[in-house]
């Protein structure tokens, strides 16, 4: 038998359905004019990068709200950024999406 465990598998599908995941595939681009419509950039920084005490609920409230949320979760993936709030995604949620992410869309 061939192919990904069953838990590789189901995590694959997981991540290939969350709508930031969806919505990244296709905002994806190679420019960063985006950037300047980031809704973060009318925040203190601090709040995107949470220490492990800190909730990062407010920050991605604030994402969700943002219209390049899609670029932006896509520009992190492709970085591999390990830090702080990209896209309406915490750390954790970027890794598993970052294993599908360099699977299905090749830097
Ligand atoms: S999605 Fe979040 S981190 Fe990314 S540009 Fe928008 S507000 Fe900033």
């Amino acid at each position: 038998m061939s192919g990904p465990p069953p838990a590789a598998a189901a995590m694959s599908r997981s991540v290939r359905r969350d709508p930031r995941f969806r919505e990244a595939m296709v905002a994806r681009t190679a420019t960063t004019g985006w950037r300047s419509a980031g809704l973060c950039l009318r925040h203190d920084p601090e709040l995107f990068f949470p220490n492990a005490a800190e909730d990062p609920a407010p920050a991605l409230a604030i994402c969700r709200s943002c219209p390049v949320a899609g670029s932006c979760l896509a520009a992190a993936l492709d970085a591999g950024e390990c830090d702080g709030v990209w896209g309406g995604t915490t750390p954790e949620e970027r890794r598993r999406m970052r294993q599908v992410w360099v699977a299905v869309a090749p830097v």
